[in-house]
């Protein structure tokens, strides 16, 4: 689909759901939905925020799924803070896209939730864009929320992963989404093919990227079910960068000469020892590393002895530890300690370069 040009916002007066905002006003309200729990019909929080002046529309959303908590955060700081006077255009901010899932907590020992819960808890929100009408709750509430895309000239997805370096996932290929992931300064981006086992066409980025023409990114804040000052700080600076790079704040984004490129879900490489104890990393997620170089030890829990070096077996980045969730670093024979991405060519078609040259080279690259 071609790349639509920005459409603006010139009104006066905005409504989204029930939140009406003049220009240089802030108004928080709710998008109603047709998925019913515990008999009353669920409603979705927005928030609205107008610029004195036109400009583009920026829609932030996070809470898609149980226990990723740092994006909330994220969009509740960043409406808070922004100053209506300043900005150029629209701010629309859904923290809590999948309230059955983020308002679990609150919810768990009620026996209405316990019963018709657990059945949606299987429904994955983003695996379901742009909703059905009439279809379960999960796919309502998307339906609900999907009517507000066509006031958007832009749009950040935020989730968390755990034992993963942080990324913002775009379309491979889409120069306007992979602009935006550039612009915004986060240390990795990842390029998704529309093939891709994970995302899926019904993920909300690739939906928006794909059909919609908006340009969009997923954004991985580290790490699930808790609040985490480090990555909450990183969504606030990815965010300021796009409303800078949009032209809804003043000010240029601050680029991150670190920046560097994967393809998601392949050329990577898992490290699985064939010994079994306590896995000790001697580097940190998003370091480069040249093939061979040492990246973790297994000791012996019964003798603190190590029992087996592991190397990289290929030049690129580390990004994940174990994907073990009872403990992280001990592992049995054949757990996965260590993920290694090779980095990826860019959009431009230029290869980037591995190993130890690659530090050095990194902030070159052009999308
Ligand atoms: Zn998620």
């Amino acid at each position: 689909m071609m790349e639509r040009s920005a459409k603006g916002h010139h009104r006066q007066i905005s409504k989204i759901g029930t939140a009406v905002a003049n220009r240089g006003e802030k108004a928080w309200g709710a998008i109603p939905t047709t998925a019913t729990i515990d008999g009353n019909a669920v409603a979705i929080p927005v928030g609205l925020a107008c610029g004195m002046k036109p400009g583009k529309t920026l829609l932030l959303l996070a809470g898609q799924h149980c226990g990723e908590l740092n994006g909330m955060e994220v969009i509740r700081r960043t409406f808070d803070a922004v100053d209506v006077r300043k900005l150029r255009g629209r701010l629309i901010v859904l923290p809590v896209a999948n309230p059955l899932q983020i308002k679990w907590p609150l919810n768990r020992e009620n026996p209405h939730w316990l019963k018709e819960v657990a059945d949606l808890f299987k429904v994955n929100m983003n695996r379901v864009w742009p909703g059905k009408r009439n279809g379960n709750a999960v796919e309502r509430m998307a339906y609900a929320m999907s009517r507000v895309f066509p006031e958007v000239d832009c749009l950040i997805d935020f989730h968390t992963w755990s034992s993963q370096y942080p990324a913002a996932i775009v379309k491979k290929g889409f120069a306007a989404g992979l602009r935006l992931a550039r612009h915004s300064g986060i240390g990795a981006v990842a390029l998704e093919e529309p093939d891709s086992l994970v995302g899926g066409l019904k993920d909300l980025q690739m939906y928006a990227s794909r059909k919609l023409g908006i340009p969009a990114m997923t954004v991985e804040l580290p790490e699930n079910r808790v609040l985490t000052e480090k990555n909450i700080q990183l969504g606030l600076k990815v965010v300021q960068n796009t409303m800078r790079h949009l032209k809804m704040l003043p000010g240029k984004p601050e680029p991150n000469p670190q920046q560097f490129f994967i393809t998601y879900n392949k050329h990577f490489h898992e490290i699985r020892p064939t010994a079994e104890g306590l896995f000790v990393p001697l580097k940190d997620l998003g370091e480069l590393v040249a093939k061979g170089e040492l990246l973790g030890r297994i000791y012996s829990m019964d003798t603190f002895r190590p029992v087996q070096d592991l190397g990289s077996p290929v030049s690129g980045v580390l990004f994940a530890f174990s994907d073990v969730d009872c403990a992280t670093n001990i592992l049995r024979r054949g757990e996965r300690a260590a993920l290694v991405y090779e980095l990826a060519i860019t959009a431009s078609g230029r290869a980037r370069a591995p190993g130890a040259d690659a530090r050095r080279k990194t902030g070159q690259a052009k999308a």
